[in-house]
């Protein structure tokens, strides 16, 4: 027998010495419930909504990852994000920018700048085809050059028939949207997709909390390493699944008496659970809404597709500005709204953090300031905890 519960939200997990028993749920008519559990695992999806453009729905915020974090699990390898080079540019569905997919470009779209110039043979041999993170970054720098929010991907000179057999979601949904891309050119932006790193598991889908496990795109397994293969991600997904509800069942077997007669002294979680269930107000939202921009103008600008040390410092510094306001105004109030802004503040800083720390470039994360790999000294994954963070925390 299996008990869902929808539309609930998972706020906080329930983490004493390392171990955890379950989660801090907000339920229907803002009731906040403790769930206690053997085994937990956490299947949250991806961060994409920490960025001004983004191909994932608007959960993407990364409340598993800040939760792993917060509950002290080891996260790795936040500075591998992955862009899509081409989603539709000006237009968003449910606010989601809508995913142009490559094989257009496979069967002959051409990348062109805003005054209709091709450039990505300039970038790689296979021009528009290259590597997802190559392209991404040759659309980036042109849209830089050009001053320019978007470039164009043409399919015009393609057989109308072909294009429409072959993309109808795409042919319809740009229609529907008012550009018929077989006659005209489609407006492309770069979207954050995937985040590579996560809350670090082993290959059975274990975290170091003991108990705790996760899946998914939340996960960091390190299969994808710096730079995912576009398609290997629900592969991953439900292997890794797979594993941690295989080792899920034998704990639970093996925590048959689990006493939970300690279950209402979660000291860290006493500051969550005194928060209180809030419905925000116009002003509020005004706020939230401001803050949540400002946080995806810096990781769009600062920490995109092309960064730099200066650049990056620039976020540090406006995530902590953004943070003091955020707590000024936001200081104990138990809403989805405040708790989703608050876990991207932290995947935010988390992203930006790693960024720093990484003094070079490979896959996803490409540094102007250090523009090659250094095998010597970086040649590892990046892990954060709460208590490292001040710390040195590249580590093997
Ligand atoms: C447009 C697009 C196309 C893609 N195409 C491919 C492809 O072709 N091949 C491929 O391998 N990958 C692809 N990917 C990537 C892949 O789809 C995702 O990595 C994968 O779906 C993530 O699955 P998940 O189960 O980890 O998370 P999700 O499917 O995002 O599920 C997360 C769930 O957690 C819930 N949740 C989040 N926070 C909370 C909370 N606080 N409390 C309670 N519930 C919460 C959400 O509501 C959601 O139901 C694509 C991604 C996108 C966006």
């Amino acid at each position: 027998r299996l008990l869902i519960l929808e539309n609930h939200f998972a706020v906080d997990l329930l983490v004493k010495n390392n171990e955890c028993f379950g989660a801090i749920v907000l339920g229907a008519e803002d009731r906040v419930l403790k769930i206690f559990a053997k085994a937990t695992l956490i299947a949250t999806g991806g961060i994409g909504s920490i960025y001004r453009h983004t191909t994932n729905p608007k959960i993407a915020t990364g409340d598993g990852i800040a939760m792993a974090f917060r509950a002290g699990a080891r996260i790795a390898n936040m500075e591998f994000i992955q862009f899509h080079p081409t989603a539709l540019y000006g237009k968003k569905i449910n606010d989601r920018s809508f995913l142009i997919s490559e094989a257009v470009r496979g069967e002959g779209g051409i990348l062109r700048t805003t005054d209709g110039k091709t450039f990505a043979e300039k970038y790689h041999e296979l021009g528009s085809l290259a590597p997802r993170d190559i392209v991404a970054r040759a659309i980036a720098t042109e849209m830089k050059k050009y001053q320019a929010d978007f470039v164009w991907l043409d399919v015009t000179h393609l057989n109308p028939e072909r294009i429409k057999s072959r993309f109808p979601v795409i042919y319809n949904t740009c229609l529907e949207l008012g550009i018929d891309i077989t006659k005209e050119m489609i407006p492309v932006v770069p979207a954050a997709h995937y985040v590579c790193g996560g809350i670090q598991i082993n290959s059975m889908g274990e975290t170091n909390i003991r108990r705790l496990f996760a899946a998914g795109e939340c996960a960091c397994s390190g299969m994808h390493g710096a730079n995912r293969l576009a398609s290997n991600s629900l592969l991953e997904a439900l292997f890794f699944a797979e594993s941690a509800a295989t080792q899920c069942q034998k704990n639970i077997k093996d925590l048959i008496a689990t006493d939970f007669s300690h279950k209402n002294n979660f000291s860290q979680n006493q500051e969550i659970l005194t928060l209180q269930p809030h419905q925000l107000n116009p002003t509020e939202k005004k706020v939230l809404a401001e803050l949540t921009e400002r946080l995806r103008k810096t990781m769009w600008e600062n920490v995109g597709i092309v960064r730099s040390d200066e650049g990056l410092e620039n976020s540090r510094q406006e995530l902590a500005t953004i943070e003091s306001i955020f707590n000024r105004q936001f200081t104990k109030v138990m809403a989805p709204e405040v708790l989703e802004f608050s876990n991207m503040l932290i995947v935010a800083q988390l992203i930006t953090h790693c960024a720093l720390l990484r003094k070079e470039s490979r896959g996803l994360h490409y540094n102007v300031s250090h523009p090659l790999p250094d095998d010597v000294n970086f040649l590892k994954n990046t892990i954060v905890t709460k208590d490292e963070i001040n710390g040195t925390s590249i580590r093997d």
